[in-house]
């Protein structure tokens, strides 16, 4: 979910997980967001559901530190949604966390959504012209109004009108009285699967919540499909008029677990052949290759079987950080990365070294590790980055800086080079990147790499990105 216009910044990513059909029900939702964390670190919370009555609990913070036994004890009932939230600026208010739930003259529903809705400002408008009273500033709890006022006379025609009004990405789970519901953007940006555990069947952003529940991995929920799960059983239709599908490629190159099938194909492969193109694309003669941890560990070593070349834990990861907050600033030079990642210095010293990341945003970090691997004495320092060059924001869901922010918009890969002091630079083809996958290129989005949108973006852009939204610049397919 993202943040509504005028209030907050879009900065948002998101996990969601749904149970139906085990007593357990909340606490399955909590181990599940567990095995999600990664898609979001900022709040998490779960509603349940026992013969219509809901009970939630949400909280700021880390799943761990959410939620305590007695509150997961009070969460009673055989259904269950969850939600792991992340959002780096803008409001990190209770308010914003989800799954959020209302009461409505029809009944009570509650709503937990991955993705982010473009048309969210004007559709706020709209409802508030007709005197919808917004509690949050999430583009999810338009969802909910437009759900209400609708003059359908079922929940399921009512949610259908409901999603027909908005545009963007989205992938979602409900609860309503009787029923757990998936349903997904009729392009299926954003990921959602279903699986079973027993006899419980269980949605969630990513089958690595599967894994962790010991569950069954079924199959995705299919771009533009509701699944209505209740007493009477499973029920599939595609109530959305079909679109071409536009799977989020960035899935596969940072967002989704390495151990996860994703859009049905499985993220480390993905990840480990994008390395071994990355190495075709740009070898050299080097001693070592390093991964910056963890995201560019499976990148990295089909780097090295493909270079031939072996891998080393150059760089080794804290993952005792959480967020911090002093600065001291002129002190402690490239503090922040510091206490993310140390160097090894005996692997290092006098050694030419290939870092492999799997992607550059502001360049930040990247420069920081040149800086951190030549203070250890190497002799050379090749980065490899495994993505192509991010030239635009991201309005469907991945925390992306504005345009202006990101480094390859305003740089050349050369220029880059220089700025981070490394020896050399290489990022990964559009079109190997493409070849990589399972399926045709027409098939994902990859609006971050090309700045084509598959869906137009209405509303909360910035005034410095709404050129983004007219045909590719030259420079930027000068750099694909
Ligand atoms: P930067 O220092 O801004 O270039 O960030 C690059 C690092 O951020 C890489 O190590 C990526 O793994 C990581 N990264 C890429 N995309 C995101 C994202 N949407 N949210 C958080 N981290 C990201």
């Amino acid at each position: 979910m993202g943040q509504a216009s005028g209030l907050d910044k879009l900065k948002e990513e998101c996990g969601v997980i749904g149970i139906y059909g085990d007593t357990e029900a909340a606490n399955l939702a909590y181990l599940g967001l567990h095995a999600l964390q990664h898609r979001g670190q900022e709040g998490a919370g779960i509603v349940s559901n026992q013969g219509g009555e809901f009970r939630s609990f949400r909280g700021l913070g880390l799943v761990n530190d959410v939620f305590r036994p007695q509150d997961l004890e009070g969460l009673v009932g055989n259904m269950a949604i969850g939600h792991v939230r992340y959002s780096t600026t803008g409001e990190s208010s209770i308010r914003n966390v989800q799954p959020l739930s209302a009461s409505y003259r029809y009944g009570k529903v509650a709503v937990a959504h991955n993705g982010n809705l473009v048309n969210a400002a004007s559709l706020k408008d709209r409802l508030e012209e007709r005197g919808s009273i917004f509690n949050t500033s999430s583009d999810t709890e338009a969802i909910l109004h437009l759900i209400a006022t609708s003059k359908q006379t079922t929940f399921v025609n009512r949610l259908v009108d409901a999603l027909s009004q908005v545009r963007g990405a989205y992938s979602l789970v409900l609860l309503t009285e009787d029923a757990l519901i998936a349903v997904r953007d009729p392009m299926g940006i954003r990921p959602l699967v279903m699986g079973e555990c027993g006899d419980a069947t269980i949605f969630a952003s990513e089958s690595c919540a599967l894994d962790l529940l010991g569950g069954d991995y079924l199959r995705e929920v299919h771009p533009g499909e509701m699944i209505i799960v209740d007493r009477t059983g499973r029920t599939s239709l595609h109530p959305f008029p079909a679109e071409e599908r536009k799977a989020c490629v960035f899935e596969h190159v940072y967002f989704s677990k390495p151990s996860s099938i994703t859009f049905g194909e499985a993220v480390y492969t993905r990840r480990f052949d994008m390395g071994r193109a990355l190495a075709r694309e740009y070898p050299v003669d080097a001693d070592w290759v390093f991964a910056v941890p963890d995201s560019g560990t499976a990148a990295a070593l089909g780097y090295s079987t493909e270079a031939g070349i072996p891998f080393q834990q150059g760089l080794l990861r804290s993952h005792y950080v959480g967020r911090t907050f002093i600065e001291p600033s002129q002190k402690i030079r490239d503090f922040g990365v510091k206490l993310k990642l140390s160097p090894v210095r005996s692997l290092i010293k006098g050694q030419r070294v290939v870092v492999v990341d799997d992607s550059l945003v502001r360049g930040t970090t990247s420069k920081k590790i040149v800086r951190m691997l030549r203070q250890a004495g190497a002799a050379e320092i090749h980065m490899r980055i495994c993505s192509p060059p991010i030239v635009a924001s991201c309005f469907y869901g991945v925390d992306t800086p504005t345009r202006e922010e990101l480094i390859a918009h305003t740089k050349t890969p050369e220029e880059i080079c220089a700025h981070m002091e490394a020896d050399s630079l290489g990022y990964l083809s559009i079109d190997a990147m493409h070849a990589t996958m399972g399926a045709p290129r027409e098939a994902y989005c990859d609006a971050c790499f090309t700045g084509r949108y598959p869906i137009a973006v209405e509303d909360h852009v910035d005034q410095d990105q709404l050129d983004l939204f007219s045909e590719p610049s030259e420079d930027t397919e000068a750099r694909e």
